[in-house]
C-alpha cells in the first residue's frame, strides 16, 4: 500500500457519496412513480438498444454529430480501462491489467483512442461554437462547456502521465503517442516522477469531478440512455396511451402522476435538440419546443417545484400547439416519448373545461352530430349522388371491402371529387365495396389526441358497433387519421379489424392488373407523406408505387418518409386558431416543394388536400403548384366501345 491509497479511498468514497446525494431526488421520484409495463420482450428490447447505441442508428442521421459522438462514445469505453487501472492500482495494491495486455495491446488502444477522443472533442467544440446549429437553442451551454473541459483534462492528463512514466524508464514501445509526449518532456527537461504524480491526480480529480457533476447535468444520459431505450414503447406507435384504471381523472395534473418510464424520459434527455429541429409547432413560431417541454419538466422534477405542472411548468398554449405528428419521438436518439405526456396533460385540461372556444365548438359538433363540421349525419353520403353507379350499403348487404370514408372525404366539397374518384377506381377494378352511410361517425383519432378521452370512446364504440353489424372481409379508409384509430386504437375497445389505407388497396389492385392505367408523360411530381399514414403506420411505399404506375416521375422532398414535415392539421390543431403562428407548417412545406421546381404536389390524405390547397392560395402559387390526390393522378384507358 502506498501513502496515496488512504487518500484515494477517502476522496473516492466522498465523491460517490456526493454523487448519490445529488441523485436523491431523481431516485426518490422514480421509486415513488406509478408502475409501467415495460418488462416484456427482453430480446427485442436489447436488440433496440444495440441498434440505437451500438450502431448509433438515429445519431448518424446527422453525420457530423453522429461521427463525433461515436468517436467520444467508443473512446470512452476504451479509456475506461485507464480509469480502472488508475483507481485499481492504488485502491487495491497489486492490481494491474498487465497480465491481460495492460502494457501491450491495451496500452496501444489507450494511446490511439485518447487521440480519437480528442478528435471527437474537437469536432464537438467546432459544431457547438462555430457551426452553432439552431437545434441547440435553449440547451444548456455551460453543461457542454464544463464537460468539454473535464474530458480535455482527463485525456491530456492520462497521456502526460504515460509520457512521464516512459521518461522514468517504462517501456514505451506500445505507446506511440505517449512516446512522443515523453520526447517533448525530455526536450523540456521536465522531471519525470513529479510530472507523473501531478498528472495522475489531475486525472483522478477530473474523473471524480465528472462523476459528481453528472447527476445534475444532461450527461446523466451516459447512464440513462440505454435503460430508457430498453424500456421504450413496443406497442404499435399509433396507439394512444390508455388511461390507467387506477387514475381518478383521465389526465395528468402533476409530475408525480406520470409513470416511472415517463419520468425516466425526463432524466434521459441529452438536450441534443433533434426533436426541436423537426417540430412543426416550433418552426411555425408557436410556444412549443419538444426539447424544452422535456427539460422544463425535468427541472421541475429536480427542484421539487411547487408550481403546478399544467398551466405552470408547461403553459396551456404549449400543449395546444402540438399537431401530434410524432416527428419528435422519431428523431429522438434516446426514445423519449413526448406525445403521451402532451396527451395526458391535454386530458387534464379537457377534464377541467380549459379548452379554446374553437375546439369546444368542434367537440360539441362531434358530440351532437358525429362530425366536426356541424353537418347532419344524413348528409354524410351525399357525395355518392353524383356517381354514375350506386354504392352498396354495407349495413344491409355483405361486402368484401367496407369503406370507412371519414369526415373530410365525405363532407368537404374541396375533397368530394377525390372521394368520387376513389369510388370510380374501386368500381373499375371490380372491388365489392360498401359504406356505412349515416351510421359512420368521426373515427375519434384526433378527438383522443386532443385529450377528449370520453368522447373518443363514445365515437369509437358507435363505429365499432356499426362495423361489427356488417359482413365484410377488410376495412379501407380514405383518411390516414381514421386508418390509425381503426387499426391501432379500436382493438382495445373490442374492434380488432384488418384495416388498410386506400392507397394500399389501389396499389394492390394495380399490382394485380385490375386497373388498366393510361400512363402520364413522366412529368415530375413530389409527394407529401401524411404523418398518420407514414410515420405512424409505415405507409410509405404504396403511394409512391401508385405515382410511378400512373406514369409520373417522383422527386421526393428532403423531408420525406419518416422525416416528413407535418401539414399542421393533426391532433386537433385543425380545430384551433392560428393566433401566434408566424408561418403555417403547410406553407413551410409548400415552399420546400417549390424549391424542387415541380408543378404537382401529391397528397394521400383528405385533410392534406384542404391544407395544401389553402397554403398555395395563401402564398399565391396555386397556378404553379397543383395539389392533387394520388387517386387523381390515375387515369384509366377508355374501354373500347362495343
Ligand atoms: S408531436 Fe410534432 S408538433 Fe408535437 S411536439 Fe412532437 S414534433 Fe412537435
Ligand atoms: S427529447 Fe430527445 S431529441 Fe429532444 S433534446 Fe432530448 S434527447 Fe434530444
Amino acid at each position: 500500500m502506498t501513502s496515496e491509497t488512504p487518500v484515494l479511498w477517502i476522496v473516492t468514497l466522498a465523491a460517490v457519496a456526493l454523487t448519490a446525494w445529488r441523485s436523491r431526488r431523481y431516485i426518490a421520484a422514480l421509486a415513488q412513480a406509478p408502475g409501467a409495463s415495460r418488462f416484456d420482450q427482453p430480446w427485442r428490447r436489447l436488440e433496440g438498444v444495440a441498434i440505437a447505441i451500438g450502431l448509433h442508428r438515429k445519431m448518424l442521421r446527422k453525420p457530423l454529430s453522429g461521427i463525433l459522438h461515436a468517436l467520444i462514445f467508443v473512446s470512452f469505453f476504451v479509456l475506461f480501462t485507464v480509469t480502472i487501472e488508475a483507481f485499481g492500482s492504488r485502491l487495491f495494491p497489486g492490481f494491474s491489467l498487465a497480465p491481460i495486455g495492460g502494457d501491450s495491446w491495451i496500452a496501444l488502444l489507450q494511446d490511439l483512442f485518447a487521440v480519437l477522443m480528442l478528435a471527437g472533442l474537437g469536432l464537438a467544440v467546432y459544431q457547438r461554437y462555430v457551426l452553432k446549429p439552431a437545434r441547440f437553442r435553449g440547451s444548456s451551454g455551460s453543461d457542454a462547456a464544463i464537460i468539454y473541459v473535464l474530458i480535455l483534462l482527463i485525456v491530456s492528463s492520462l497521456l502526460v502521465e504515460a509520457g512521464a512514466r516512459i521518461v522514468g524508464g517504462a517501456d514505451g514501445s506500445w505507446r506511440p503517442v505517449a512516446s512522443l509526449i515523453a520526447d517533448l518532456l525530455r526536450a523540456l527537461s521536465v522531471p519525470a516522477r513529479p510530472t507523473e504524480r501531478i498528472a495522475y491526480w489531475i486525472h483522478i480529480g477530473a474523473i471524480l469531478a465528472f462523476l459528481i457533476y453528472i447527476p445534475g447535468s444532461k450527461h446523466r444520459h451516459m447512464f440513462l440512455a440505454a435503460p430508457n431505450i430498453y424500456f421504450r414503447n413496443l406497442e404499435p406507435v399509433g396507439t394512444a396511451p390508455a388511461v390507467p384504471p387506477e387514475r381518478e381523472t383521465p389526465g395528468v395534473a402533476s409530475l408525480a402522476q406520470f409513470d416511472w418510464k415517463q419520468q425516466l424520459d425526463l432524466l434521459s434527455c441529452t438536450e441534443c435538440g433533434r426533436c426541436q429541429a423537426v417540430c412543426p409547432a416550433y418552426a411555425s413560431g408557436l410556444p412549443l419546443s419538444p426539447k424544452m417541454l422535456i427539460t422544463d419538466m425535468r427541472d421541475a422534477l429536480a427542484n421539487d417545484a411547487s408550481t403546478p405542472l399544467v398551466g405552470g411548468v408547461i403553459a396551456e398554449e404549449t400543449l395546444w400547439a402540438c399537431t401530434t405528428c410524432r416527428a419528435c419521438i422519431e428523431a429522438c436518439p434516446v426514445e423519449i416519448e413526448h406525445l403521451p405526456k402532451i396527451i395526458d396533460m391535454r386530458r387534464h385540461l379537457v377534464d377541467e373545461g380549459r379548452v379554446s372556444p374553437m375546439l369546444q365548438d368542434a367537440l360539441t359538433n362531434l358530440t351532437r352530430l358525429g362530425n366536426s363540421m356541424g353537418k347532419p349525419s344524413k348528409m354524410r353520403a351525399r357525395w355518392t349522388k353524383e356517381l354514375g353507379f350506386p354504392v352498396k350499403d354495407a349495413r344491409s348487404e355483405p361486402v368484401d371491402v367496407l369503406w370507412f370514408v371519414g369526415d373530410y372525404a365525405s363532407y368537404d366539397p374541396r375533397v368530394q371529387d377525390v372521394t368520387r374518384k376513389v369510388a370510380e377506381l374501386f368500381t373499375a377494378a371490380g372491388v365489392d365495396f360498401g359504406i356505412l352511410f349515416d351510421a359512420e361517425r368521426n373515427s375519434g383519432n384526433d378527438v383522443r389526441r386532443a385529450g377528449e378521452e370520453g368522447l373518443f370512446e363514445t365515437l369509437a364504440q358507435s363505429n365499432i358497433d356499426a362495423i361489427r353489424a356488417c359482413t365484410f372481409n377488410r376495412i379501407v379508409t380514405t383518411d390516414p387519421h381514421s386508418l390509425n384509430a381503426l387499426k391501432n386504437d379500436y382493438r382495445h375497445f373490442g374492434g380488432a379489424f384488418e384495416v388498410l389505407h386506400y392507397t394500399a388497396l389501389l396499389a394492390e389492385l394495380v399490382a394485380a392488373g385490375r386497373l388498366d392505367i393510361a400512363p402520364a408523360d413522366g412529368a415530375t411530381v413530389t409527394y407529401h407523406d401524411p404523418c398518420y399514414l407514414g410515420r405512424y403506420n409505415g405507409g410509405f411505399d404504396a403511394p409512391r408505387d401508385l405515382i410511378r404506375a400512373a406514369g409520373y416521375t417522383l422527386h421526393d422532398m428532403a423531408r420525406c418518409r419518416e422525416n416528413s414535415f407535418c401539414c399542421g392539421a393533426g391532433g386537433g390543431r385543425i380545430w384551433q386558431s392560428d393566433d401566434g403562428v408566424k408561418e403555417r407548417p403547410s406553407e413551410n412545406r409548400i415552399r420546400e416543394a417549390l424549391g424542387l421546381g415541380v408543378g404537382t404536389f401529391v397528397v394521400a390524405c383528405p385533410k392534406d388536400k384542404v391544407m395544401y390547397t389553402a397554403a398555395t392560395d395563401a402564398l399565391g402559387v396555386a397556378s404553379s403548384l397543383r395539389i392533387l390526390d394520388v387517386a387523381e393522378l390515375i387515369n384509366l384507358r377508355e374501354a373500347p366501345s362495343a
